[in-house]
């Protein structure tokens, strides 16, 4: 069955479509309304669909309704379809550049005959959108920005994106006749925060049939290689996924080899050769002999070494780590407790205060952190103190019905001051406070790391939120100094986030290591935004793993009784 998201992402894009084309501004609301209500429940859609729950849902009426059980039916709508054959490939691909809406993209196509993102580039080079109503130099300058922008992290995908696409490609795989085996490798096994394509092996009785599968795969959009051994193919979304069929006894190695990186796949490869020995992705050889493996575990081991998680195979002395017997013992989901910064539609949140309390305990946690904005976020709703009561009272009563036991806290702007954004008086009611920067990004480093640091002065403070504001693939984060607020933490006794949202991944792994060393705390966080971006708990949890935390490192997995007494440490 097509999965919810899939949906919520088609009738988005049915909203942008009618945009461009200039329908009825109603329609258009209609289909991104329905887009978020069906997003924010937290149902899956077969139940939506089977109990009629579906119809009854406000911004939700018969025609769309009957739109989205075609859709679930047969798996494609041709309405949509039809829309999106209706306006030029290349206009579409506009939309990709940031800052550039539909409504804007429109008038590019519509007044100079804009098709491309070449000839747009060209334009704003000749001037030509100055003639336009509501272009000025500066939207041109923003455009040609965002275009540099775009073709630089062209071809590059979230995690998020990358694991959706291979699982999907692994299941259909797994399907055919003939397949034993078959396992993702490469940067999405390592769990990198961006990846450029999908690798896959496949051990088969008939491999020819597989990679005939491969290259037959209904969202392919071309065939680059079509072989017997090795296929490689380009999907729809631009993605580029190889397939690699190998025998029983090559697995492993393959596995090993096409796992990478490729620096770690040199650095062992050197100290094999020292051993006397031959590794590649055939096999392990002494001499001419191959000196068979069942799996990867083995393979370490023949050559002197505890087992390396993928995670950590990234060529920065994970090898001699694994010699020594000195690598960490990953964190791993299961040791996970509670979760810290979830949001609702007190502020940003699309899911209401109950659904994602509902959802944290369904999901198996001992403890959930409400933060929704503070009241400096005007963007985001954030909380005035009348509305702080109404939400505290709501908690209050959500405390009797429920079992997960739930803290009630905020995420705060730290103002350009670095001062939090209400009194102390105020602070000191909240279980938990998440200090984030949402404002002010252009401050010089200096400035902004002594920012954040005087906020972390304040006792109140829990946690610093995404410590650099970065949006994976889609702006880069402000100028700060991460060790500096690592050591800043150290001393204040601050628990560092690392914002769970694959958009984010932020503290970013490279950092790890250094708060790890320091005894820094980091917390893994959703900052979820609808009952759903409560999974997002597993990306932050891989990124955590790569960059070698262990689950004392990691507060939220305490348990609810020890959590408590942490978060009042300081009071
Ligand atoms: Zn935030
Ligand atoms: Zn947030």
């Amino acid at each position: 069955m097509i999965a919810k998201q899939a949906v919520v992402q088609i009738l988005e894009e049915i909203g942008v479509l009618l945009e461009l084309k200039g329908d009825n501004p109603f329609k258009i609301r209609a289909y991104h309304n329905a887009a978020r209500v069906l997003e924010g429940q937290p149902e899956n859609l077969k139940t939506l669909l089977e109990t009629g729950k579906l119809e009854a849902l406000k911004g939700i009426g018969p025609g769309l309704s009957e739109k989205i059980h075609e859709l679930v039916q047969k798996g494609r709508l041709p309405y949509y379809e039809k829309l999106r054959k209706s306006i030029p490939a290349g206009v579409l691909e506009l939309l990709h550049i940031p800052g550039l809406g539909p409504k804007r993209v429109r008038v590019l196509y519509d007044k100079l005959k804009i098709k491309s993102i070449e000839a747009l580039e060209e334009a704003c080079r000749e001037n030509r959108l100055l003639k336009l109503e509501g272009f000025g130099e500066k939207t041109e300058e923003n455009i040609l920005h965002g275009i540099r922008h775009l073709k630089k992290s062209a071809g590059h995908f979230l995690i998020s994106f990358g694991q959706a696409e291979a699982e999907k490609l692994l299941s259909y795989l797994q399907k055919q006749k003939g397949v034993e085996r078959a396992e993702v490798a490469g940067s999405i096994r390592r769990h990198r925060e961006i990846i450029k394509d999908i690798d896959i092996l496949v051990t088969a009785r008939r491999p020819p049939e597989i990679h005939e599968a491969f290259v037959k795969y209904p969202p392919v959009e071309s065939v680059i290689a079509h072989g017997e051994t090795k296929s490689s193919i380009v999907l729809r979304s631009g993605i580029h996924c190889d397939l690699r069929t190998v025998s029983e006894k090559e697995f492993p190695f393959a596995l090993y080899y096409f796992t990478g990186s490729k620096d770690h796949n040199v650095a062992l490869r050197t100290i094999a050769k020292r051993a006397g020995y031959k590794i590649n992705e055939y096999g392990l050889f002494k001499g001419n002999r191959l000196i068979p493996c069942r799996d990867e575990a083995e393979i370490f081991k023949k050559l002197g070494f505890h087992y390396i998680p993928p995670e950590l195979r990234e060529g920065e002395g994970e090898l001699e780590a694994a010699k020594r017997g000195e690598l960490p013992r990953l964190v791993e989901e299961e040791d996970i407790r509670g979760v810290f910064h979830v949001h609702s539609t007190y502020s940003d949140g699309v899911s209401s205060l109950e659904e994602m309390v509902k959802t944290a305990e369904g999901l198996g946690y001992e403890y959930v952190g409400i933060s929704d904005h503070s009241q400096s976020a005007k963007y985001a709703r954030g909380l005035e103190p009348a509305r702080l009561r109404k939400q505290q009272k709501e908690i209050e009563g959500l405390r009797k019905k429920y079992k997960i036991r739930i803290f009630w806290g905020i995420e705060s702007d730290i103002l350009p001051t670095g001062k939090l954004d209400y009194p102390d008086s105020i602070l000191a009611e909240f279980d938990f406070v998440i200090g984030s920067v949402h404002s002010n990004f252009n401050l010089p480093e200096k400035e902004q790391t002594a920012r954040i640091l005087r906020a972390m002065d304040s006792k109140y403070l829990t946690f610093v939120g995404h410590p650099t504001g970065r949006l994976l693939l889609g702006r880069e984060g402000y100028a700060v100094g991460i060790p500096k607020l690592i050591e800043g933490a150290k001393a204040r006794d601050v628990v560092i986030e690392l914002n769970a949202n694959p958009h984010r991944l932020d503290l970013d792994w490279r950092f790890c290591p250094t708060a790890k060393r320091l005894g820094v705390k980091i917390s893994i966080n959703p900052d979820a935004h609808s009952v759903e971006g409560l999974q997002d708990m597993a990306y932050g949890v891989g990124i955590a793993r790569k960059g070698g935390l262990e689950k004392d490192d990691v507060v939220n997995t305490l348990p609810a009784e020890t959590i408590e007494k942490f978060l009042n440490r300081k009071r």
